[in-house]
């Protein structure tokens, strides 16, 4: 029966003065209301002894039944019981339906708390990662996944680029982890089977090697040929000279566009070994003596700056190759009299080289793809400037092997600074000077 507290305390306040009033008519006025008050309080308490026991379950589960206030009280409680409950079992509901859909992702889900944790993992995070129930539950991750690069990149907290590394179940199988913050600073990792991908990726480097490779020896023989026919050049007619020498142009460039492919197939293909501390005031030097017959003939300015005599651990072919690419674009994407400046110096404690020219510039919407194979602003200008697309993809590889980014800006117009960065690991200490560090 639903009963309203209105109702309880004005029954209440009848009583009571229906009391008092009784005995005030009897002489006993005060005597009566506070024998009533007593007995209030008494079953007041009593009341209160049976919500006890019903709350604590040791009076059944359904309310104590009552009259008044306290059977308003009862009836709330109940009321609100009732709701909670309610909201309680769709809550659970909800909770269990997120769990089996996040259970049947085929990437991982896994969820670490503040303390670095692993707090609850889905099954594929479980076959990628090798978590185990129960015993897995409140591990500290990095006890779990003991992958150092995994380490560092944890605790590095710059969760920007996702991280790839092998399965600790299975070294053949390619796992990409990417983290987000949430919550009061928790994480939440997604880890994603990338075999696949990587397995494609193989496919594609090695069909290109391969093709490169054998493209390589027809070509080799059509050249030998046209070089020993255009050494009896006197012989031949006119028109057919002029085939044959653009037939050698197009063949050398082929050459070289394989020569690119195949660099590039390498440096993606070998591991890096064998690095050395690169001194890099002679291989620029180098650089600028080999890009200096260009320049003149352009009439352009070329110089070289650098603080002392720095040097960077690393692959010194590898870095030739770049920063040669580099120059060898200044010079060529800049016109008559145009200025070109090589420069070394630290910031931040990282190595930067830069290339400075004041050239044709690049439009902004170009720069994000520039690093990308055959990918070329104006390719009749690259062409004939004998560019194959694919000098910026060299570098762009060279400086992923030795941990540098590359930082291009440039305006139309203007001119374009490309800046090699290298972090601090990669610089040889000895060489830098005391000024410079
Ligand atoms: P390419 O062999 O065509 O020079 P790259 O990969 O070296 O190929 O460069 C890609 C494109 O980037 C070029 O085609 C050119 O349009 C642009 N580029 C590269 N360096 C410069 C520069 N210093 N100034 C202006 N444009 C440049």
């Amino acid at each position: 029966m639903r009963r309203n507290w209105q109702q309880g305390i004005s029954n209440l306040a009848l009583s009571m003065l229906g009391l008092a009033l009784f005995g005030w008519i009897i002489g006993v006025g005060m005597q009566l209301l506070l024998i009533g008050l007593i007995g209030y309080v008494a079953w007041s308490s009593y009341q209160m002894v049976r919500l006890h026991q019903w709350l604590d379950g040791t009076g059944g589960s359904e309310p104590p039944e009552s009259h008044g206030m306290w059977g308003v009280i009862f009836d709330g409680i109940h009321d609100l019981q009732r709701k909670q409950k309610k909201s309680r079992k769709r809550l659970r509901k909800v909770l269990r339906r997120v769990q089996q859909s996040l259970g049947a992702l085929r990437d991982g889900v896994v969820m670490i708390d503040s303390n670095r944790c692993l707090e609850w993992w889905n099954s594929a995070a479980g076959e990628l990662l090798g978590f185990r129930a129960p015993q897995d539950a409140n591990q500290y991750i990095t006890n779990l996944l003991r992958d150092p690069q995994f380490i560092e990149y944890f605790a590095g907290g710059d969760y920007s680029e996702p991280l790839e590394i092998r399965s600790p179940v299975n070294r053949e199988i390619v796992v990409q982890l990417q983290i987000t913050r949430y919550g009061k600073n928790d994480y939440l990792m997604l880890a994603r089977d990338m075999s696949r991908i990587h397995q494609l990726e193989q496919v594609r480097r090695d069909f290109v090697a391969n093709v490169s490779h054998e493209l390589k020896t027809p070509l080799t023989v059509i050249r030998g040929y046209l070089e020993t026919l255009l050494e009896q050049k006197d012989d031949l007619p006119g028109r057919t000279l002029e085939c044959m020498a653009a037939m050698e142009s197009q063949a050398m460039r082929m050459h070289t566009l394989i020569d690119d492919l195949l660099y590039l197939s390498r440096l993606e293909n070998v591991k890096g070994n064998g690095h050395s501390s690169v001194p890099l005031r002679p291989l620029l030097e180098r650089i600028s003596r080999d890009v200096r017959p260009l320049a003149d003939g352009k009439n352009q300015s070329l110089s070289l700056e650098m603080e002392g005599d720095p040097a960077l651990t690393g692959y010194e072919g590898e870095l030739y190759s770049a920063f040669s690419n580099l120059a060898m674009n200044s010079v060529k994407y800049t016109g008559k009299g145009g200025q070109i400046s090589i420069r070394v110096f630290q910031q931040d404690g990282s190595l930067l080289v830069e290339f400075r020219d004041t050239g044709i510039g690049i439009e902004y919407e170009h720069l994000c793809r520039l690093t990308e194979r055959f990918y070329r602003v104006d390719k009749s200008r690259s062409v004939a400037s004998g560019g194959t697309g694919l000098g910026l993809a060299i570098v762009k590889h060279v400086l992923l092997r030795h941990n540098a980014d590359l930082d291009i800006r440039s305006e139309p117009g203007v001119g374009s600074t490309f800046t090699c960065r290298f972090p601090p690991q990669r610089i040889v200490q000895d060489a830098v000077p005391d000024s410079a560090a």
